[in-house]
């Protein structure tokens, strides 16, 4: 297995060393040369074994070089750590839609799927590369990232982790979440500005040859955490295509039929995932993309043309507060039949003008996979209120995005094949905004909505949200872009060798 760059596709590159420099050196985005796909026999074979078996099944063909003991016991490790014993089981909520829960993880958020394995895949790297630097992961939040990579690495030897959030930006939960996390190696700080002011720092400074001098010099090298990161991305093609096998296997689904997945995104991370998993077999008909009052994607989606330059809304649903979405990158690449030069010359265009358009066929070619539509925070809320009162079940405002994009796309098209909508985040992590949602009154502090919220429902607090403010504030910086690299220099001046 070789990857190549979406900006260079003649870069090969190992799949231990995609993992430790997360981006190509010319700033393209790492993906296998050749997608790995599954043979019938295969497919029916995984549908016998629970999530890790499959997880080590799809991980080893990205990861060959892991594959074995190594990634068993990487993948049993991480997954340990999950509340549910099917790590993303599927609930099904009627009309033959089905949410993936995606949630059960130590941070409450998807994002755990991949940051609970991802310190596992890069100490293999490190290990693989023989050069003895300790790995500085440095990340960009706009809220679950974080506090799940800082989950994920906090005291893993040979690691440290460097946080940077945007201080308006993250929920009173996300932002108690961070400040308070454990841990030697863990540096949090928050950035004056939104997230995309944020993520251009880190992107900066990772791209700044007198950055990655100076960290040499303290015998470190940086790597990503972010949804950029292949090793980002691998682990949540399992959880659809696993998605999948129980439709499967449950009967909701016959073999080999088509089925739509929906995802709440703003990175293009998860549902670039979905699409991978279609592309190693899963009969996907329809990849639908929900976005919130940032409605970068759907106009995309819509007219071909993707343009940033446009209001920024901070909305209940966070996560999906972005107007640059990184991943789309590598959908381009593959719709334009793996171009690296138009690639590049599109994100030439996007750094330069802060815009770009697609060329009709290309256009044609993504309406053939993907429809798109975004939900205005009225919407948002409507249909998390309708899912509780309806179907007694409790979403959080971001899969609450997915379900009333899904009910669109149903009316729009008429097309009612099963639907798996992901559900990204446990509603209490987002107590406030559900509470909202529900026409009930916040009690003004984060840990007494979250009870409120228990015994409104009836659902039980997941353990990880129990008594956030009770507990001690840790990290407290708060700096603009420009300092981000003196935050970063600080703190791993105070670290000199690391050791946890
Ligand atoms: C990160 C996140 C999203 C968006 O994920 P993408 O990587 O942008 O697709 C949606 N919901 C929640 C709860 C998240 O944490």
């Amino acid at each position: 297995m070789q990857y190549i760059s979406t900006r260079n596709a003649h870069y090969m590159q190992s799949p231990d060393g995609v993992i430790r420099e997360g981006i190509s050196p010319e700033g393209g985005l790492y993906l296998p040369a050749v997608i790995p796909t599954f043979s019938a026999e295969q497919m029916d074979e995984m549908i016998s074994l629970d999530y890790c078996g499959r997880a080590e099944t799809v991980l080893s063909m990205y990861f060959p070089g892991m594959a074995g003991k190594r990634l068993h016991e990487a993948i049993i490790s991480a997954y340990s750590h999950f509340s549910h014993p099917a790590v993303a089981p599927l609930k099904s909520i009627g009309d033959g839609i089905s949410l993936l829960e995606i949630y059960h993880g130590p941070t409450c958020a998807f994002k755990d799927v991949a940051l609970q394995l991802l310190p596992h895949l890069m100490t293999w790297a490190q290990s693989v590369s023989g050069e003895g630097l300790r790995i500085v992961i440095l990340t960009a939040t706009s809220g679950d990232t974080g506090k799940a990579a800082l989950a994920g690495f906090a005291d893993v030897p040979g690691t440290e982790i460097i946080v940077f959030y945007p201080d308006e930006g993250v929920s009173p939960i996300q932002k108690l979440q961070m400040v308070t996390q454990e841990g030697l190696n863990t540096c949090v700080a928050a950035v004056r500005g939104n997230f995309d002011a944020t993520q251009n720092g880190v992107k900066a400074i990772f791209t700044d040859p007198e950055a990655q001098r100076r960290l040499r010099d303290m015998g470190c090298r940086f790597s990503s955490a972010n949804s950029i990161n292949w090793g980002r991305l691998a682990p949540q093609i399992v959880y659809y295509l696993s998605a999948w096998l129980d439709l499967v296997s449950s009967g909701k689904l016959a073999q080999g039929e088509p089925f739509n997945i929906c995802v709440p995104t703003g990175n293009f991370g998860n549902i670039l995932a979905a699409w991978y998993a279609r592309c190693m077999g899963a009969p996907v008909h329809k990849l639908i993309c929900a976005s919130n009052q940032n409605n970068v994607l759907t106009d995309f989606i819509r007219d071909g043309v993707y343009d940033k330059n446009r209001p920024f809304y901070k909305t209940m649903s966070p996560s999906m507060d972005i107007l640059i979405s990184s991943n789309l990158e590598r959908l381009l690449f593959e719709l334009t039949g793996r171009d690296d030069a138009y690639t590049a010359l599109l994100m030439g265009e996007l750094k330069e003008k802060g815009r770009y358009s697609i060329s009709g066929d290309m256009q044609a070619e993504l309406s053939r996979y993907f429809w798109g539509a975004y939900a205005t925070e009225d919407d948002t809320a409507r249909s998390l209120r309708d899912i509780y009162r309806e179907k007694s079940v409790l979403i959080d405002p971001h899969t609450a995005v997915g379900t009333h994009v899904a009910d669109l796309y149903r009316r729009e098209t008429g097309d009612t094949r099963p639907m798996i909508v992901a559900s990204t985040a446990s509603p209490f992590k987002f107590a406030t905004d559900v509470l909202a949602c529900l026409e009930e009154e916040s009690t003004g502090d984060p840990d007494g909505d979250i009870q409120k919220l228990s015994e409104l429902t009836g659902e039980q607090v997941p353990v990880p949200l129990t008594g956030l403010s009770q507990r001690p504030v840790r990290h407290h910086a708060v700096c603009d872009q420009d300092e981000m690299a003196d935050v970063i220099d600080h703190f791993l001046h105070l670290r000199p060798g690391g050791g946890v």
